[in-house]
C-alpha cells in the first residue's frame, strides 16, 4: 500500500492481519489452504486496484464475523466504526442466497443493493472476495453449489461489476463462471481461438503497425495495440447472432490511445479517410458517455488486405477507467487519501452509484414492478424486463427475452402460431430483445408454424419446452433421411432394388410398424443394415458375405487369442476388450487380470479407467496385436464429436465417415446446446490407423469443432 498511498496505516493494517490469522486459527477453505489465506488474497487484489486503508483492513476481517466468534461489536472496539461498518455491510452480503426462487430472491436482492449502495467499498470488497472465490471454485466438490455459485456470479456480481466500470474484475468473473456453467462450448471455443491465433496473429502487429503509421504521418502522437477479446464476450455475441467467428475483428479489438479528447477526434478522422467505415458501427462514447462512465469511440473498418477492424480510440485516463470503473477515483490529494469525488465526476460528470442511489429510493419507497419500469437501470441487477400486451396486461420476462417468449407467456396457442411480432405499432423481426415497457402484439398466422431459425428465438422454459418438441421432430426427420441413405446404399452395393421386394420381414425383425420408423431405427443405429439384408434376402447373407473381402471381427473370448499375444496367456485366457476405450490394431495396449484368473481385459495404455490400478502391479500384463490382427479384421471403436447445430450436419457427419469407410453402428446425441452439440460414433473400423483417418476427415468438415477418441 505505501507504493500508492503515503498515509497508509500501516499499525492498522498489521493489527488486522495478526486479528484476522488469530481468528480464522486452523480453519481450512476447501483448497486444503490455510482459511487465512482468503483474505490475504482478497486484501491482495484490492491493493492492486489502490483501495484505502479501511478497505484492505476490511478485506482483511471480512469473514471473521461470519465464520469465527468475533461479534460486530469487538470489530469496533479494535477497528474503528469506519471499518466496522464496512465489515459489517459484507457480512450482510454473504448470508443472501441471490439465485433463490423468485420471490426470495427479490427481498434479497432488496437487501443485497442496499447494503452495497451506502459505500461502494463494500462492494469492492464483495466483488474481490468473490473473484478469489470464483478462482479457487474447483475445489469445491459439490457440483450444485459449483454450479449455484458460478451463476450467481454470472448473473449477480458479473454484472454489478460492470455497472461501476470495473471492467477487468468483470471480465474474469464472466469467464471463471463461464468455464464451469459451460466446460464444452468454453473448450471448443477455446480450440477455435487457438486455430484463429495461428491463422491471424501475425495480422495483429501488421495492424497495428499501419494504423500507427498513418497517425504518425498526421502528427498525432498514438500508443497502437491489439487486445484479444475475452472468451466470454465472443461466446455472447455467438449466442446472439447464432453465427461462427472467422474474422480478426470477432477476436481482437485493436485500441487507439491518444493524448487528448480532441486527438480521438482527429485520431478517427485520419483512420476513416483511410479504410471505409463499416455503417452503423460508429459510436461516440465521449460527448455520450456509457452509465457507468464509460467513454471511448467505437468504430470498425475495413482495413488493410479487407479485413475488419474494430477499433476502440481513447485517451490514458479514459482507458483506466474502462478497465477500473469506480476504482480509479482513488488517489492521494491534499492531505489524505481516499475516493476523489471531484475526479470521478469530471471523468464521467456523472456519480458511478446514481444508479444504485437511484433504486434504492424506489425500494424504500415500497416500489412496485410498475415503478421499475420507471427506472429502467433496473434492469441491470433484476433480471427482468417489463413489457405489455396491446390491452395493457403487465408480462415480465427474463431479460433477453424475444417476441417468442412473449407470445407462450401470454398463450400456448399464441406462441405455437406466431410467425411476427409488432413492438410499439412497429413490424419487428423475432429476434428482437424486449425493452423495458415496449407494448409487443403477437402476428399469427392460420395454424402451427416453426420458424426456420428457432434456436436463436427464446430465451423462457416454456417457450423452450415448445422449441424443444419441434427439435425432436427435426431430429428424427434427420435420423430418417440417414437410415434411407444407409439403405440404399445397402441395397445398391447387394444389386437390388427397393420397389422390387416387401419390406415385410425387416419391420417384422425390427418391431416395428412402418418403412419410415425402419429408416429411423437404421439411422439411430438400433438395427444394423446387414440384419436388415439378411432378414429380406435370407439367402443372399452368405452371397454378400463371400463376395466382400473376409472380414473377421475382433471379439471377446478365447478366439481373441489369434490376434492378442503376450505373457502369461494359456489357452485357456479369455480376453475381454475395454468398453470404456475400446482398443483397436495398432493401439499400445495392457492387460488387467480379473478376479477369475482366467481372463484378461485389453485397455489402450492411456486409458484412464487404468488409474485404479496403478497400485497393482501384479495385475497388469504386458500384450501386443498378433500380425493376424491388421489383416482384414474389423473391430469396434468410438469417437466423439462437438458439432456446431445446423440443418444436415449430421447426416453430413455420417456421410464423411462412410467415404472414409467407417461402419456407423451406432450414434447417440447428448450435450444439446444451443449452438452445439455433442455425438458419439461407435464404429467399425480396421484398426487405429484408420480410425485415425476418419478423426481426421471430421475434423475437416466446417461445422465440427472438435472429435476425439472416447476414452474412460
Ligand atoms: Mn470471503
Amino acid at each position: 500500500m505505501s507504493s500508492y498511498d503515503p498515509t497508509a496505516d500501516e499499525a492498522l493494517l498489521n493489527r488486522a492481519y495478526v486479528y484476522a490469522m488469530r481468528m480464522h486459527g486452523s480453519q481450512k477453505r476447501a483448497s486444503g489452504d490455510p482459511y487465512f489465506a482468503h483474505p490475504i488474497e482478497v486484501a491482495g487484489i484490492l491493493t492492486d486496484y489502490r483501495l484505502d486503508t479501511a478497505s484492505i483492513v476490511t478485506a482483511l476481517l471480512h469473514d471473521v464475523v461470519e465464520d469465527t466468534s468475533a461479534t460486530p461489536a469487538d470489530i469496533a472496539g479494535l477497528f474503528g466504526e469506519e471499518v466496522a461498518e464496512l465489515v459489517e455491510g459484507v457480512t450482510k452480503l454473504s448470508k443472501l442466497e441471490l439465485t433463490a426462487e423468485h420471490a426470495r430472491q427479490a427481498e434479497n436482492l432488496r437487501k443485497f443493493i442496499l447494503a452495497i449502495s451506502k459505500d461502494v467499498r463494500v462492494l469492492m470488497v464483495k466483488l474481490a472476495d468473490r473473484l478469489h472465490n470464483m478462482r479457487t471454485l474447483h475445489f469445491i466438490k459439490s457440483p450444485a453449489k459449483r454450479e449455484r455459485i458460478a451463476r450467481e456470479t454470472l448473473e449477480i456480481y458479473a454484472p454489478l461489476a460492470r455497472s461501476i466500470g470495473c471492467h477487468r474484475i468483470c471480465a474474469e468473473l464472466e469467464d471463471l463462471a463461464f468455464s464451469h456453467l459451460n466446460p464444452v462450448a468454453k473448450a471448443a471455443l477455446e480450440r477455435r481461438l487457438d486455430k484463429l491465433r495461428n491463422e491471424q496473429g501475425g495480422a495483429v502487429s501488421l495492424v497495428s503497425q499501419e494504423i500507427s503509421a498513418r497517425l504518425e504521418t498526421a502528427g498525432i502522437p498514438a500508443r497502437v495495440f491489439g487486445r484479444e477479446k475475452h472468451p466470454y464476450s465472443i461466446w455472447r455475441k455467438l449466442q446472439r447472432k447464432s453465427i461462427g467467428f472467422s474474422q480478426l475483428s470477432d477476436i481482437y479489438a485493436f485500441r487507439v490511445i491518444v493524448d487528448s479528447d480532441e486527438d480521438c477526434y482527429r485520431a478517427l478522422g485520419v483512420i476513416h479517410r483511410a479504410w471505409p467505415s463499416v455503417p452503423e458501427r460508429f459510436k461516440d462514447f465521449i460527448s455520450t458517455p456509457k452509465r457507468n462512465n464509460y467513454r471511448s469511440l467505437h468504430t470498425t473498418v475495413v482495413g488493410p488486405r479487407g479485413m475488419r477492424i474494430e477499433m476502440q480510440i481513447r485517451t490514458e485516463a479514459m482507458d483506466l477507467i474502462a478497465e477500473e470503473g469506480v476504482a480509479a477515483h482513488w488517489r492521494y490529494k491534499g492531505q489524505s487519501y481516499g475516493f476523489d469525488s471531484d475526479a470521478a465526476e469530471a471523468a464521467g460528470g456523472r456519480d458511478p452509484l446514481a444508479n444504485l442511489r437511484q433504486l434504492v429510493q424506489v425500494l424504500e419507497h415500497g416500489g412496485e414492478a410498475e415503478d421499475l419500469v420507471e427506472h429502467a437501470k433496473m434492469e441491470m441487477y433484476l433480471d427482468q424486463v417489463f413489457v405489455f400486451t396491446p390491452k395493457g396486461q403487465l408480462i415480465s420476462l427474463p431479460r433477453g427475452a424475444l417476441p417468442l417468449d412473449f407470445a407462450y407467456a401470454v398463450h400456448t396457442n399464441i406462441g405455437d402460431t406466431a410467425i411476427g411480432a409488432k413492438i410499439n405499432g412497429e413490424l419487428r423481426p423475432l429476434r428482437t430483445e424486449l425493452n423495458n415497457g415496449d407494448v409487443v402484439d403477437v402476428v399469427r398466422g392460420p395454424r402451427p408454424a416453426v420458424p426456420p431459425d428457432w434456436r436463436s428465438l427464446a430465451v423462457t422454459g416454456k417457450a423452450k419446452a415448445a422449441i424443444r418438441r419441434h427439435i425432436r421432430q427435426t431430429e428424427k426427420e434427420e435420423f430418417i433421411r440417414l437410415g434411407t441413405a444407409t439403405f440404399d446404399q445397402m441395397f445398391e452395393r447387394a444389386g437390388k432394388h427397393r420397389r422390387d421386394v416387401s419390406l415385410r420381414p425387416a419391420l417384422d425383425r425390427a418391431g416395428v410398424a412402418s418403412e419410415p420408423e425402419l429408416f429411423e431405427a437404421m439411422g439411430r443405429g438400433r438395427i444394423s443394415p446387414a440384419d436388415v439384408l439378411d432378414a429380406i434376402f435370407p439367402g443372399l447373407k452368405v452371397e454378400t458375405r463371400a463376395a466382400a473381402t473376409a472380414e473377421r471381427r475382433i471379439e471377446d473370448g478365447k478366439a481373441a487369442r489369434l490376434f492378442v499375444r503376450g505373457s502369461g496367456m494359456t489357452a485357456a485366457t479369455k480376453l475381454h476388450f475395454a468398453p470404456c476405450c475400446t482398443p483397436v490394431p495398432g493401439d499400445r495396449i495392457v492387460g488387467i487380470q480379473q478376479d477369475d484368473g482366467a481372463s484378461l481385459t485389453v485397455h489402450t495404455i492411456d486409458c484412464p479407467t487404468l488409474a485404479q490400478y496403478e497400485d497393482r502391479e501384479e495385475l497388469w500384463r504386458d500384450l501386443q496385436w498378433t500380425s493376424e490382427a491388421g489383416r482384414d479384421t474389423i473391430s469396434r471403436a468410438r469417437l466423439t464429436a462437438t458439432i456446431r447445430d445446423a440443418p444436415g450436419v449430421l447426416g453430413q457427419a455420417c456421410t464423411i465417415i462412410g467415404e472414409a469407410g467407417g461402419n456407423i453402428v451406432n450414434l447417440r446425441m447428448h450435450h444439446r446446446q444451443q449452438d452445439f452439440f455433442d455425438v458419439d460414433f461407435d464404429l467399425d473400423v480396421k484398426d487405429a490407423r484408420h480410425l485415425t483417418l476418419i478423426a481426421a476427415a471430421l475434423r475437416a468438415c466446417p461445422p465440427v469443432e472438435h472429435v476425439d477418441r472416447l476414452k474412460g
